[in-house]
Parts: structure tokens; C-alpha cells; sequence
């Protein structure tokens, strides 16, 4: 047996938890799920059928977890897992998922295969068939403390610009501040007005907040690359900083799945539960609403749209919060078809838009977004995740629909901010 493969079936056996089996042993091959994939509607290529995406990890249940499997392994009548096997899948898992857990709400028997392709990729990362980009974004994400390169020396340059822009001074390293903001690369590099929002937003609101110099990157790449081991490094810089900072909120940021990895799958990769609360910047200005905090004045007439990330809408719940905010300022909005809990995906989650091999791939399967967009034709399409903002600038920009503004929720709600504290 090659290592590579032994690598990689070590991997995947260690990954082989309750879930997985009742999963593998509950697939009744219906093939549902193919439909509710946009790798499968936008290429009709039927190796992206998802439960067909996590085959080398159900061949390994198969030939160790199960009488039937092993007799047939045992007398030669099975065909074992192989390193082709691994290295066939690398395209398929990396390129073709974003890990939108679409398919996920379809299946019959309630088979999470979003949950399952992370385990794949445990294997296929320590058998080293994973795309370069990400890869390099993983070393960048360990070396550096984000996955884009982005520094310290940057963010600071960026506040220093989001300040002179806004008046208003953005705090580092506070001790004892209610809520520590991460950001992710994204936000920095793309949508740094993001940052000087959100300083409007709580200093009109009356919330303390910090950022800290230790640690500010919200993304984690050791989820999407499917390396638990860097996950739970990642996850531990957050965990420091916000005790260090005694901090008693951390606010994902405009990040889908940064969102769904330290709010519920960060207890596990680190094995005890966090020292805080979790909250998605947009629960957030929820509350900040509800309390009747956050208040705003005037209102954007063009007929807007919501673009829900799968992270935060379908694994995280956050679907009514953003259409009670946008209920205040945009009073023409319009729901695009199949929306909320079914949303789909832009195309570039999951690590799929740091990996340059899958760009025509993501560009093609766009088209799923664009049949949304099509049916309703918003003038502005409004999201709360940096990912899904930059994947649908180059989905947009490739079928020249130049007519739909783009928009960040939280800078359209700080446009309209009433500057009072609350
Ligand atoms: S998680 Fe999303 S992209 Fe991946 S197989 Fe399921 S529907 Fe397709
Ligand atoms: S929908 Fe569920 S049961 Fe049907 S093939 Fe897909 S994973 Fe299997």
C-alpha cells in the first residue's frame, strides 16, 4: 500500500464517527440530491451527484465497517479503496463543493453530505491531493495569520483610513470590552468601508467593542482544506485573544463560513467549550434593532434583493434577522425564487474561490445564481458575507449584468444611520 494512501485512510478512519456510519448505512441511492447541487444542474455531469462526492470514504466503511464488506474484501470480491481512488476525487471534492449543505436539506433520510465531504477531505488533505491555492492559503493562514497575507502593518493602515473617513477613532486592544470584532481577509483587502460601518453603527448604538492586534482573521482555512489539526490552531489564536482582551461576545463578521466554524464546530476541534458568546455581526444589528438601539432615517428605493450565504442562512439560521433590518431601509425589496434555507450558492464557498484551478468551474455553475437573478432582475443585490460579495462581483462582471449594484448589508444600514447613541 502506497503511504499516500495509508496517509489518507488513517485520516479518514479517524474521521469515522457515529454520523458517518448511520449516514453511509441510511443512503437509500435515491439520487435527490443531484438536484439540489448547482455542480450537477449547471454541468449535468453526474460525478457531481453529492453522495457521489464522498465515494472513498463510503468505500472504506463499506471494506472495514461492515460484515458484508469485509467477508467481500477478505475473499477478493471488492474493489479496494486505491491512491487513483484519492487522487480522482481531489477535483470533485475541492473544486466541485463549496460545502453549501444544499443537498444536505433534500435527502429523504436527512444524510448531512455537506458534513461527510469535510471528512473526505481530511483524507484527500493528508494525502496531499489538495488544490495548490489552498494549500498555500493554509501555510499563509498558519505563517502569517490569514490566508490572504494580510498583516498587522495592513489593518492597521486600513483603519487608519476607515478613521480619517469616519471621525471616529476604531479601538485596538481593549481590555474588558463587550464584543471582539474578527474580520476576515476578504473584508480587509475588498470591503474595508466595512470596518468604518461597523465603528458608525456601535458608536450610534453605545456597544464597546475592540479589535485585537494578537489575532483578527476570522476565516479558517484548516475547515476548508479539511486539516482539523490547523482548524483547532486557528481557532485557538480566537480563544486567546478573546481571553486575553476578556472579552464576553466575539463577532463573526461578514463570513459565512467563518460563522459556522466558530460558532458550532469550534467547541469540538479544541475539545472544550469557548469562553464566550458567538454572534454573526447581523444577529448583532438584529438585537441592536430589537432593542430599539439601532435606529435609521431615510430609505433606498431601488428595488433591492438578499443573497442568503449558505453558512449563516442555511447552517447557521440567520434568515429573518437580515430581512427585519432591510425591512427598515429598503422598502421595495423583493424576494429572489428559492431563497432562505434554499438558497444558491454563489459558487465560490468552502475554499472553492481560493483554489484558481476550479475558476471556470465556478464562473459555469454561476449560472444557478444568475436564473435567480434573472427571474426578479433587482436593482441591487444585498449580502452579508465578503466571500459570497467577491464571488458575486465575478459572476456578475462574467454575464455583464452591470445593471445590479452590489451592496454589503452592514454599509447599507450604516448609510442610513440615525448618529445618536442609544
Ligand atoms: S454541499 Fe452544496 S455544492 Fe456540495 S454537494 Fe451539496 S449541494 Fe453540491
Ligand atoms: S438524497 Fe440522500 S438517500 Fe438519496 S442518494 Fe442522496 S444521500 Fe442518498
Amino acid at each position: 500500500m502506497s503511504d499516500k494512501l495509508t496517509l489518507g485512510m488513517e485520516a479518514m478512519r479517524a474521521q469515522m464517527d457515529t454520523r458517518v456510519m448511520s449516514y453511509m448505512s441510511s443512503c437509500v441511492h435515491c439520487g435527490i440530491c443531484a438536484e439540489a447541487c448547482l455542480f450537477y444542474t449547471e454541468t449535468g455531469d453526474a460525478r457531481y451527484t453529492p453522495i457521489y462526492k464522498v465515494e472513498p470514504l463510503r468505500k472504506l466503511w463499506r471494506q472495514e465497517y461492515t460484515f458484508w464488506g469485509k467477508l467481500a474484501a477478505s475473499m477478493g470480491l471488492s474493489k479496494k479503496l486505491t491512491e487513483e481512488d484519492l487522487a480522482n476525487w481531489e477535483e470533485l471534492v475541492y473544486d466541485g463543493c463549496t460545502m453549501c449543505s444544499r443537498c444536505s436539506m433534500v435527502c429523504p433520510v436527512g444524510i448531512d453530505i455537506a458534513y461527510m465531504i469535510r471528512k473526505v477531505k481530511e483524507g484527500l488533505a493528508a494525502a496531499g491531493f489538495s488544490p495548490e491555492g489552498l494549500v498555500e492559503a493554509g501555510k499563509r493562514a498558519v505563517e502569517i495569520g490569514s490566508p490572504m497575507g494580510v498583516t498587522l502593518k495592513t489593518l492597521d493602515a486600513t483603519i487608519r483610513v476607515q478613521e480619517k473617513e469616519t471621525g471616529l477613532k476604531i479601538p485596538m486592544d481593549v481590555e474588558g470590552a463587550d464584543y471582539l470584532c474578527l474580520f476576515s481577509s476578504g473584508e480587509i483587502a475588498g470591503f474595508p468601508e466595512f470596518i468604518g460601518s461597523l465603528a458608525k453603527i456601535f458608536r450610534a448604538t453605545g456597544v464597546s467593542w475592540t479589535i485585537s492586534s494578537e489575532y483578527f482573521e476570522a476565516t479558517n482555512t484548516g475547515v476548508q482544506l479539511g486539516n482539523s489539526k490547523m482548524a483547532a490552531t486557528l481557532v485557538e489564536r480566537v480563544v486567546s485573544a478573546a481571553e486575553k482582551l476578556k472579552v464576553k461576545n466575539v463577532i463573526s463578521p461578514e463570513c459565512g463560513h467563518a460563522y459556522t466554524t466558530i460558532r458550532w464546530d469550534a467547541p469540538n476541534f479544541i475539545g472544550r467549550p469557548l469562553p464566550f458568546r458567538v454572534v454573526h455581526i447581523i444577529e448583532l444589528l438584529d438585537e441592536l434593532r430589537r432593542d430599539g438601539r439601532l435606529k435609521t432615517e431615510g430609505v433606498n428605493t431601488d428595488r433591492l434583493s438578499y443573497h442568503d450565504p449558505c453558512n449563516a442562512a442555511r447552517r447557521g439560521g440567520v434568515i429573518k434577522q437580515p430581512r427585519d433590518l432591510l425591512a427598515m431601509v429598503a422598502p421595495n425589496f423583493t424576494e429572489l425564487p428559492e431563497t432562505g434555507d434554499m438558497n444558491w450558492c454563489c459558487g465560490g464557498g468552502g475554499g472553492v474561490s481560493s483554489n484558481e484551478r476550479a475558476d471556470p468551474l465556478r464562473l459555469k455553475v454561476f449560472d444557478a445564481k444568475k436564473r435567480q437573478l434573472d427571474a426578479i432582475r433587482p436593482e441591487g443585490l444585498v449580502t452579508a458575507c465578503s466571500n459570497c460579495r467577491h464571488m458575486l462581483e465575478d459572476g456578475l462582471e462574467e454575464n455583464e449584468m452591470h445593471d445590479i449594484e452590489l451592496l454589503g448589508i452592514t454599509e447599507l444600514i450604516a448609510d442610513h444611520l440615525v448618529e445618536e447613541s442609544g
